[in-house]
């Protein structure tokens, strides 16, 4: 049973947020490859007054971008004790550790998993990670996991239908101002991710 009032989500970046492959240019920068899907899901989490944390071991100028871009606050890169960082970002946001999720892949993640109201784990987390978990994804890391989560998270409080309803509903008013045949539709070919 998934908690109705869960306001944190708390993620980590490699095999969770991405597949966990790092390709390395000549250079030696690592790049990684995040899921539109995910971050559309997590813009409306944060819409409907949610928080997402971040919390990894690595640290990125990529990731930070990836963040920025939606809208996620809190970031902690290099992180050295997860717990300890996710829990100074629910002291600064008066969260309590039962109204926290957590989605994790490996080891680093158990403790996390171990102290929070909704422990979760991807698809193809390490054996312990899935076992800590009350739910396991049917998706693994960076191809959909973070979507799955966010949903049953969402639906959990009503609030994915609601923003299910939002998009069908522009569609019932589009069909009313007369359709969408033979016009260009404003603002359908620029956002991205909502
Ligand atoms: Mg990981």
């Amino acid at each position: 049973m998934v908690p109705a009032d869960i306001r944190c989500l708390c993620l980590d970046v490699d095999g969770v947020l991405t597949d966990g492959r790092l390709f390395v240019d000549d250079d030696g920068r690592p790049l990684r490859a995040f899921d539109v899907q995910d971050g559309f899901a997590l813009r409306w989490f944060q819409r409907s007054g949610g928080v997402v944390a971040i919390v990894t071991g690595k640290s990125s100028r990529g990731l930070v971008h990836r963040a920025t871009e939606l809208g996620i606050e809190h970031v902690v890169q290099g992180s050295e004790d997860k717990l300890r960082d996710l829990q100074r970002v629910l002291e600064a946001t008066g969260i309590e550790p039962r109204q926290t999720a957590v989605l994790g892949d490996d080891l680093p993640d158990l403790p996390l998993l171990l102290s929070v109201g909704l422990p979760l784990a991807v698809a193809n987390a390490v054996e312990e990670v899935r076992a800590a978990a009350q739910y396991v994804t049917i998706r693994t890391g960076g191809a959909g996991a973070v979507r799955e989560v966010v949903e049953l998270i969402m639906r959990a409080s009503g609030r994915w239908e609601e923003v299910v309803e939002h998009y069908r509903r522009q569609g019932t008013d589009g069909r009313r101002d007369g359709g969408t045949e033979g016009r260009r539709v404003e603002g359908t070919e620029a956002r991205r991710e909502g």
